[in-house]
């Protein structure tokens, strides 16, 4: 066990926020305990033309909704740390809270601890290729012949905290919802054939230095079903004192229960390992470049001839009736 001090299962007892949460709504609550204290929150918000992910400097509640529920792409840090040290220097209570690798990052640039930063970072798969993304939103604004306005990779509307799925709406409200089964580009993330080539080696699975960890807490129904309402628990992993000082101060917010490492982690093996580089992952950004989005779901995800022919088909028959 790594530096781990103390591990819970919990969720907020705000219903509406855990919905609008991937996991149990632990970044939420910690983020809004910080603005009480007149702090500041970083983290990861979609671009406004949704073809991108980047940080996003936060100083009130309203603020936090666009931080909230994650973003299965490499976001864009720009000059965040930069802000991060001003505003540590001018005094102000900060929230940092990212990937391991960005958490750690901020860190290494700081080059000194600060007593008003507090770090809260997410067991993490791996990223996709913001390009990889950007060209999927492309695709679909080609099939639906109109922009995306808003993404949710992690849509509880339908379905529960298990069976989540991605949300789209475009610019004129439709929304729709797309099962994270038939979704190309989930299908691709998880694959791991579109990951950063950092994540085959991520240093943050050994190296922490954040002050909390969350993730979502599978095989909770192990550990403690009574806890499972099918709405979302998070994994909580204290790795400092200042980790523990946050997530006491929103005790009075949540429901808990504490476990072992062990049973915390026995399904996410993402806090610990990262995954091998699939042997076509090079292959795929070859491709990436010189195919369509389409062509590249139906090479790398053995979609049935039969379905990309019914597509085409499909395609040219209307093309004769309109
Ligand atoms: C790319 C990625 C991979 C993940 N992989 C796993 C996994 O394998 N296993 C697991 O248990 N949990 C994983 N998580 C974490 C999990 O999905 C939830 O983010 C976590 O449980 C926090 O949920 P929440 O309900 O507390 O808050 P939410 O409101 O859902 O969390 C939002 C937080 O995520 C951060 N965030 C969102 N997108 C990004 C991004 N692209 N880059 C950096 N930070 C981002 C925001 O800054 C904010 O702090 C992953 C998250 C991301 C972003
Ligand atoms: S797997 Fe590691 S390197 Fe890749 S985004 Fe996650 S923390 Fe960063």
């Amino acid at each position: 066990m790594k530096n781990v001090k103390n591990v819970y299962a919990a969720y907020a007892k705000d219903t509406e926020l855990r919905l609008n949460s991937s996991s149990g709504a632990m970044f939420s609550l910690l983020a809004m305990h910080i603005l009480s204290l007149g702090g500041v929150v970083y983290g990861v918000k979609m671009t406004d033309d949704c073809y991108g992910a980047e940080y996003e400097r936060v100083i009130n509640n309203e603020g936090l909704k666009a931080l909230r529920g994650s973003k299965y792409l490499q976001a864009k840090v720009g000059d965040t740390f930069h802000f991060v040290k001003q505003d540590l220097d001018n005094g102000k209570v900060v929230l940092f809270s990212g990937t391991g690798c960005f958490v750690n990052g901020l860190k290494l640039f700081l080059r000194k601890d600060y007593d008003n930063l507090y770090c809260m970072d997410v067991v993490c798969h791996g990223t996709p290729s913001p390009e990889l993304w950007k060209r999927y939103v492309k695709y679909r604004e080609e099939q639906t012949h109109s922009k995306m306005i808003y993404a949710s990779f992690r849509n509880k509307d339908k379905h529960d905290w298990n069976g989540f799925e991605m949300k789209e709406i475009d610019e004129n409200y439709n929304e729709v919802w797309i099962s994270r089964h038939s979704d190309p580009y989930f299908r691709m993330f998880v694959k791991n054939i579109c990951l950063r080539p950092s994540c085959f080696s991520c240093t943050a699975k050994f190296l922490k230095l954040s002050d909390i960890t969350v993730a979502d807490f599978w095989g909770i129904d192990k550990v403690a079903p009574e806890m499972n309402d099918n709405l979302g628990v998070s994994l909580v992993l204290i790795r400092t004192d200042k980790g523990q000082q946050i997530f006491d101060a929103i005790q009075n917010e949540i429901e808990k229960k504490e476990v072992s490492y062990k049973d915390g982690v026995s399904n996410n093996k993402s806090e610990f390992q990262a995954y091998p580089k699939p042997k076509e992952r090079d292959s795929f950004f070859k491709d990436m470049n010189k195919m369509s989005f389409e062509q590249l779901s139906r090479k790398y995800l053995d979609i049935p001839v039969w379905k990309a022919l019914g597509r085409k088909i499909k395609h040219i028959f209307l093309e004769v009736v309109l």
